[in-house]
């Protein structure tokens, strides 16, 4: 039995095909275009591979509540041509199998749940530190979804008493992702993050707002496991300093027996969206989404 996995990037697209374990047997890639273009490439790749489901983990703003007309279409977005896309309803009508949807981030926390490195915990966050900032919470089994996805990239926290950067979320300014994200880095000092590796201050600044973040997630929801992964965190010497400021925000209010156990890595490298989507499919093939 095949299971399709879509992970629908703003600039790339996967699509591969597994087993009802998450095993992923064969995958393909191709650049995002106009949505018609792209879906014909869908099309023919799971012509060679016939499905009897396919999850599929988006980028977005993509409308995931149900109740809602415009379930499944993308939401506004700089990418024009796939500004109210009926994505979900596309994809059904094209291979007539169950088809379920969630956001990029959430699909890779469903990934790293079953497989990687949250596959011994109940409940796990996944946030990604990339072109933007978003997360993901996995509690046994379900992704957490309330009205619509959640969009935890856009909270508050304090700014670093040396940063006058305003922020570049276009909404909000100095939002987590207006502050910390790839873009933001790139604004505030005039230099892409890998150009600014050997500039321990640019670090230091990232550690202290990716641990305000997490200390908010931490204490709302209290994951078993807290997994940072995307472009940013290839900064490897971050995960140490976000440990330690976490744990100097914390000051001992809550127990954490091994911050190095709670802050993690990635296990699944570059696949955890495409194993989570086969994960998504699987779910909708049981009828549980
Ligand atoms: P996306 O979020 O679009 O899926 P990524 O997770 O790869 O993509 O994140 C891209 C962002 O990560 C860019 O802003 C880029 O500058 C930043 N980035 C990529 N590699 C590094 C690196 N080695 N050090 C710091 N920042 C990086
Ligand atoms: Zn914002």
């Amino acid at each position: 039995m095949l299971i399709g996995s879509i992970e629908a990037g703003g600039t790339k697209f996967v699509c591969a095909v597994g087993d009802e374990k998450g095993l992923v047997l064969d995958k393909t890639s191709f650049s995002t275009e106009e949505p018609d273009k792209t879906l014909a490439k869908v099309e023919s790749f799971f012509k060679e591979h016939p499905i009897e489901a396919l999850g599929v983990g988006t980028f977005g703003p993509v409308d995931l509540d149900k109740t809602s007309n415009s379930y499944g279409t993308i939401l506004k977005t700089p990418k024009i041509k796939w500004q109210n896309y009926p994505f979900l309803q596309k994809l059904k009508n094209t291979f007539h199998v169950p088809v379920a949807m969630d956001t990029d981030v959430n699909t890779a926390c469903l990934g790293e749940y079953y497989y990687g490195a949250a596959k011994e915990a109940n409940s796990s966050l996944y946030i990604t530190v990339g072109t933007g900032i978003g997360a993901g919470l996995v509690q046994n089994g379900q992704v957490f979804q309330g009205k619509n996805h959640s969009e935890m990239g856009h909270i508050f926290v304090q700014k670093h008493p040396d940063d006058d950067f305003k922020g570049s979320c276009p909404s909000h300014g100095a939002c987590i992702e207006g502050l910390a994200s790839g873009p933001a880095i790139e604004k505030r000092y005039g230099k892409k993050g890998y150009l600014l590796a050997e500039n321990p201050g640019v670090w230091e600044m990232e550690a202290f707002y990716l641990a305000q973040a997490i200390m908010n997630y931490f204490v709302m929801l209290s994951p078993e496991k807290i997994i940072l992964g995307g472009g940013v965190m290839k900064q490897e010497k971050l995960y140490q300093m976000v440990q330690d400021e976490f744990m100097n925000l914390l000051n001992g209010y809550l127990a954490v027996d091994n911050v190095k156990n709670l802050i993690v890595k990635p296990e699944l490298k570059d696949e955890q969206g495409v194993i989570g989507a086969i994960m998504l499919g699987v779910k909708a093939l049981k009828r549980e989404i």
